[in-house]
């Protein structure tokens, strides 16, 4: 997802100050956040893996078993200097990599009863764990469970040996099946599996098998993205050496295309662009992510919004582990009005439910920029990107296939 454009904080701090004239934020206590909030949600980032695969460009480090337990410590500490800054039961916990999976069982329990004991988390609270096959274990799953974990979310990628080696994934595909299998044995009812596809070589018969595949499995959710070409990845690097082609568009559209109608087919409603669930299955944590409500982020390299902030920690193990209290920061946004709706639009249109007519109307009336952005939305409904149903608008079908210059027009 495209990110919104940096705006100078020093016009947009609260007290009407600038933040620049007092000093630049460095932990997000120097941000004017008011006083301690009702939080949505929580994500925390582990930041190990095995290796790196090539098309990967989140915040992660090759794990040598070395500085786990140091970086779980520091961990419980950055859960204490949060949980000064909210109030109220946790909704939703997210705990993503790296590779959580990768931490020891022991790490786990004493991650899990820290968690617990710093904050109040809600009993209903949707608790997922990422998870890479290789890496599920009975034990460790009995740990989660134990500690409230209710979700968990495997990274399958795909089921073709050839298509995660030119991912450079080390997984084994029959892992995913074990990890579901065990998943179930330990009493987790909530089960999503991501899949990429568009990958080099990848016809669209051998990703209606993936698809089929992951079906068989049972999941609740699904999350199929089509391979990104991030910037300086070992992937795009071989992209621009010519060392691989591209899947072209028509062939990618004609994948999409089979996901929506094959997942359709089994009963999985889509509600954004790249996610399908069983009814009553959605991702409640992600769908903060497009409601833009608040979040907040502990560990290296993770991303957090409270109150029409947005900041990332710094994405250094050495430096995070080093530091105490509050992590150091940097990537500090705070949008103003215009912004701010410009990226409501963004992130509502990538969900399948829409926005209701008269929402619309009042975030397209608030700002100066509200005509240019009703031409644009006025523009995909005469094309038949964009269409309105039940007082509500939303992508047509078509749409889906145009999302990203569609949503991106708006902001
Ligand atoms: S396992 Fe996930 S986070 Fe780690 S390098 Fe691979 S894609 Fe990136």
């Amino acid at each position: 997802m495209r990110k919104p454009p940096p705006i100078s904080i020093a016009q947009l701090t609260s007290d009407g100050a600038s933040l620049q004239e007092k000093s630049p934020p460095q932990s997000a206590a120097d941000l004017p956040l008011g006083t301690p909030r009702l939080l949505s949600g929580l994500y925390v980032h582990i930041p190990f893996c095995f290796h790196k695969c090539h098309y990967c460009d989140f915040y992660s480090i090759v794990d040598h078993k070395d500085r786990q337990a140091a970086f779980v410590d520091r961990l419980v500490s950055d859960f204490h200097a949060a949980a000064q800054h909210n109030i109220g039961a946790i909704q939703t916990i997210f705990i993503g990599g790296g590779t959580p999976t990768l931490l020891a069982v022991g790490l786990w329990e004493r991650l899990l009863r820290a968690l617990h004991a710093t904050f109040e988390i809600a009993c209903d609270v949707e608790f997922t764990v990422e998870a890479n096959p290789e890496t599920v274990t009975a034990e460790l799953l009995n740990v989660l469970t134990a500690g409230g974990v209710n979700r968990l979310s495997i990274g399958a990628q795909s089921f073709d040996p050839a298509a995660l080696k030119m991912l450079e994934r080390w997984h084994d595909p029959a892992n995913v099946q074990r990890s579901v299998s065990l998943a179930r044995a330990a009493g987790i009812e909530n089960i999503n599996l991501d899949l990429i596809f568009a990958i080099p070589g990848e016809t669209l018969i051998d990703w209606a098998h993936d698809l089929d595949t992951a079906l068989a499995l049972h999941p609740d959710h699904l999350s199929c993205y089509g391979l990104m070409y991030e910037p300086n990845t070992p992937m795009t690097m071989r992209l621009k050496q010519g060392k691989l082609h591209r899947a072209d568009d028509e062939l990618e559209a004609q994948m999409y295309q089979h996901t929506i109608d094959r997942l359709a087919q089994a009963g999985f409603e889509q509600y954004e662009i790249s996610n399908w669930s069983l009814p009553g299955r959605r991702c409640q944590h992600n769908l903060l992510y497009w409601h833009n409500a608040d979040w907040w982020a502990c560990g290296p390299g993770a991303a957090a919004h409270v109150n029409g902030w947005r900041w990332k920690n710094i994405p250094r193990l050495d430096a995070y582990i080093d530091g105490d209290a509050l992590p150091e920061i940097q990537d500090v946004e705070h949008l103003d009005e215009d912004g701010r709706i410009g990226e409501a639009l963004m992130l509502r249109l990538r969900l399948l439910d829409g926005i209701a007519s008269s929402e619309l109307d009042s975030l397209l009336n608030a700002t100066a920029s509200g005509p240019l952005r009703r031409a644009s939305i006025d523009r995909n409904l005469e094309n038949g990107l964009l269409e309105v149903c039940d007082d509500t608008i939303r992508m047509t079908n078509r749409g889906l296939l145009l999302a990203d210059s569609i949503v991106l027009e708006l902001l």
